[in-house]
């Protein structure tokens, strides 16, 4: 079974009710949302996130926790870096045909990241392979890892970031997926805790908005 499948019997398990349907999506920005015929939508990437996680999100939804305590789950939740555990098509991630210009983009993306390795991490991140991506509207790059041993895939950044936003951006969102990628490669935990946090602000980046939603049933 994938661990997406199991995802709805581990919530169960952890005292998710049992009427309530569980979907998963890949949007970027709004990680979770329970819709008014009470479904709990969540990023598919949670599917990877131990039980301490799915506790959390339990807790966000339950209605009888106090505020604080919702609260307090809910950061704990959107720590948890989904978008490190879901590559944006399943099984090995699907390239995207070349365009026209492409290469020379691709080229400096890669000289980028040999220059920010150097600068932030003493050169000892590996190279990594970049890809393109026209499927990922909201957010900038993605650290594709292989959820089983944690190896690094590639590094994808949105082609409508590089259209829109201009190389200083580009280079900020490339620093903020090498600090995963040194998570990833130093045997931490990839997500966006305190390790994360202060070795952003080594490297001059601010860790990533997310946001989590309540729609449907007015909370
Ligand atoms: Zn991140």
């Amino acid at each position: 079974m994938t661990p997406e499948r199991l995802l709805g019997t581990r919530l169960r398990q952890l005292g998710l009710a049992a009427d309530m349907e569980v979907a998963t999506h890949s949007n970027r920005t709004v990680m979770l949302s329970v819709t008014a015929r009470g479904q709990l939508r969540l990023h598919r990437g949670y599917s990877h996130a131990p039980d301490r996680v799915l506790r959390a999100i339990l807790r966000f939804i339950d209605a009888r926790q106090s505020r604080e305590r919702r609260r307090a789950a809910e950061r704990e939740f959107l720590l948890f870096p989904v978008h490190a555990y879901a590559p944006s098509s399943k099984g090995p991630v699907r390239l995207e045909r070349l365009r026209p210009g492409d290469e020379a983009v691709l080229q400096r993306l890669r000289e980028m990241h040999r220059g920010l390795n150097v600068q932030w991490f003493e050169g000892t991140l590996a190279d990594v392979p970049f890809r393109l991506s026209s499927r990922m509207k909201v957010s900038l790059g993605e650290l594709c890892l292989d959820a089983r041993n944690k190896q690094v895939i590639s590094i994808a950044i949105s082609r409508r970031h590089l259209r829109r936003d201009g190389w200083a951006e580009v280079e900020h969102t490339v620093l903020h997926e090498m600090v995963h990628q040194w998570q990833a490669e130093t045997d931490r935990a990839v997500d966006h805790g305190r390790e994360f946090r202060t070795k952003a602000r080594e490297v001059g980046v601010a860790p990533a908005a997310a946001r989590a939603v309540l729609g449907g049933n007015g909370r």
